[in-house]
């Protein structure tokens, strides 16, 4: 049975309460003041659960993979950087009217 976490509205206590799913909030009483006034509050363990999705291990294994793959990519030169090829208009080398025959 889950636990859920409650705060009275009648004593400002917080109290935890272990109950079926379908416990209704009203029904629920402060173990203190004994009012039937108490709040359910998201308790970190059923926000986790109900609330976002958890990765599975797959998930953060490629999570991983694609973070080190980003980071080989990271320290690579930019691809005009890789190119020691001047500009084509300041070479005559490479000029096919010099070279034709
Ligand atoms: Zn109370």
């Amino acid at each position: 049975m889950p636990l859920y976490e409650y705060r009275c509205e009648q004593c400002q206590k917080q109290f935890e309460a272990t109950q079926s799913v379908h416990a209704r909030v009203e029904d629920t009483e402060c173990p203190f003041c004994h009012a039937q006034q108490a709040t359910r509050l998201l308790s970190s363990f059923s926000s986790k659960v109900v609330g976002d999705h958890k990765p599975t291990f797959t998930e953060m294994k490629a999570n991983a993979m694609n973070n080190e793959r980003m980071q080989k990519f990271a320290k690579l030169p930019p691809l005009n950087a890789k190119r020691n090829v001047p500009p084509p208009n300041t070479t005559s080398a490479s000029d096919p009217a010099g070279s034709g025959s």
